[in-house]
């Protein structure tokens, strides 16, 4: 559900269950709620400490007793159940897997559910990947967003990925200066624009297709690679953690 300008909190239902994700505003989650009475929230899942990813978690633990899980080396409204790599997380009778994505924030994590029955797997990434993107680096290096981003590119392409943020227009900008002639960006810019224009979201992304548009997860392609070496005048000899931090800098100096 949409939250603030441009936030999505998602929300995961089985039977008369429920998970959300980063509530940042409790408001829209009690709402979708109340339109539910059957319906019980279980849990809530925190990526990071940002307020627009905790604001409502306090408010709804008050309202419906949810269990709070979130990243054991970031402050968020306690209490809460914390959580770092590999660890597992039973609700609604899933079971998520945490990932530790530190790069937007130190602490960020990130939860994986794998295929389910005919559902394809699912990745709640907060503020990490973006479609067509990645999280800014408040708090982390380029080399530990660059290794985040590695594991999340390396989940099943039928992964879907859900973002916390309807970025992808202004973010898919970028990727087409980077990357003019890759046809598959051409092609899925005009599905987002279409979805946009109906007032769809374009979320959540299939990671298979990330890895084919997506600037970030491709800065190692000789096209990318090439782009960002001539906009930033690196040394042909620059590593892949130089050409990363290039390309993010590149994405903040963008208009
Ligand atoms: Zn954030
Ligand atoms: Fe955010």
């Amino acid at each position: 559900m949409p939250a603030f300008a441009d936030n999505y909190i998602w929300m995961l239902q089985v039977g008369a269950h429920a998970v959300v994700v980063d509530p940042g505003d409790a408001r829209p989650v009690l709402d979708a709620m109340a339109t539910r009475p059957d319906l019980t929230l279980a849990a809530i899942l925190v990526t990071h400490h940002h307020a627009d990813h905790t604001g409502g978690v306090a408010t709804l633990r008050e309202a419906t007793g949810a269990q709070v899980y979130g990243p054991a080396h970031e402050t968020i409204p306690e209490p809460f159940t914390p959580l770092s790599q590999g660890e597992r997380v039973q609700v609604l009778g899933l079971e998520f897997t945490v990932i530790d994505v530190p790069g937007h924030t130190a602490g960020h994590i990130a939860y994986y559910l794998p295929a389910q029955g005919g559902e394809a797997p699912l990745l709640f990434c907060g503020d990490t990947l973006f479609s067509g993107g990645c999280g800014r680096l408040f708090e982390g290096t380029p080399r530990q967003m660059l290794h985040s981003l590695d594991a999340l590119a390396a989940l099943p392409g039928e992964t879907r990925v859900c973002c916390a943020h309807e970025y992808t227009l202004s973010n898919l900008r970028f990727a087409r200066t980077v990357e003019p002639g890759n046809t598959n960006l051409i092609e899925y810019i005009a599905q987002c624009e279409t979805l946009r224009a109906q007032g769809q979201p374009t979320l959540p992304a299939r990671l298979a297709t990330e890895r084919q548009i997506n600037p970030f997860l491709r800065s190692r392609e000789a096209t990318v690679t090439a782009a960002v070496q001539e906009h930033a005048e690196l040394p042909t000899d620059a590593g892949e953690v130089d050409v990363f931090a290039a390309l993010r800098q590149w994405k903040n100096d963008f208009r």
